[in-house]
């Protein structure tokens, strides 16, 4: 038996193949869930979900479109029935100093980041609210809790931190209809956003600076969300945890 048997999940940002939105998929998929794999490109949504398994989809959408978000919300309810679970999990970073953010880099990353989170939710929550049920798990950053990112620059601790302040908002507001929403705050994890973009020398210090000693996983973030998404969590609401090696003790 999975923790997550005749669940629904939409989980956004989720075909980069390292990434945290994939591992995040797999793992429901294990639990048991029927997963939908959202990114900009479909047909690479399309080949995560089926790299998971054969009963999860794979779809193509750009969540700061509202349209889309809401089309393909409408598509997987009347395919399913119901959403039980969705991960905002779509994200991108910009790795700038605070004088070199045109408006242009603030719109995007706030955009996908904080804009996203909200459209996605948006489309989703009158389902939830018809069900008297949902976990909606948003992904944050540390770079929102200590003002620094190391790659995502000011902007991205910023709509981070926007993702917590909405997250707790929208607890809040859904926790009458027993629609829960919570926030992971994750540290340092080895994926493409991080990937490509650090020396060996960086590497080192990072990791130097990590109780754990040693950089996070896309599978430490999974469990996370698993257990947000599960009924394990039943009565947490408004919460973010930390997915961090203790980062910030
Ligand atoms: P990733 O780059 O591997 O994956 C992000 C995915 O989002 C990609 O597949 C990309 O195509 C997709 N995406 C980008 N813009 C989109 C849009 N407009 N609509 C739909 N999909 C879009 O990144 P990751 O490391 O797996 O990060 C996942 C989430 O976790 C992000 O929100 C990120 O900010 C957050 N996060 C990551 C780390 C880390 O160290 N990796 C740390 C803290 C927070």
């Amino acid at each position: 038996m999975g923790l997550l048997d005749n669940k629904f999940a939409i989980i956004t940002g989720a075909a980069s193949a390292r990434g945290l939105g994939k591992a995040t998929a797999k793992l429901f998929a294990e639990h048991g869930a029927t997963v939908a794999i959202l990114d900009l490109d479909e047909a690479a949504a399309k080949a995560a979900a089926a790299d998971i398994g054969e009963r999860h989809v794979g779809l193509a959408c750009n969540v700061t479109d509202k349209a889309a978000c809401d089309a393909v919300a409408a598509e997987l309810k009347a395919k399913w029935g119901r959403i039980d679970i969705l991960v905002n999990n779509a994200g991108i970073t910009q790795p700038l100093k605070i004088m070199d953010i045109a408006a242009a880099n603030y719109d995007a990353v706030l955009d996908v980041n904080l804009r996203g989170t909200l459209y996605m939710s948006q489309a989703v929550i009158p389902a939830m609210r018809e069900q008297k049920s949902g976990s909606i798990v948003n992904l944050s950053s540390v770079s929102a809790q200590r003002g620094g990112g190391i790659f995502g620059g000011p902007h991205y601790s910023a709509a981070k931190a926007g993702v917590l302040g909405l997250s707790k908002a929208m607890a809040r507001e859904l926790a009458p209809a027993n629609v829960r929403v919570n926030a992971i705050c994750p540290g340092f994890i080895a994926t493409d956003i991080t990937g490509g973009k650090l020396t060996p020398d960086m590497l080192t210090s990072i990791v130097e600076g990590i109780p754990m000693g040693r950089a996070g996983e896309a599978s430490d973030v999974a469990g996370c969300a698993l257990f947000l998404a599960s009924d394990l969590s039943a009565y947490c609401t408004g919460t973010e945890v930390d997915v961090n090696g203790g980062s910030l003790i």
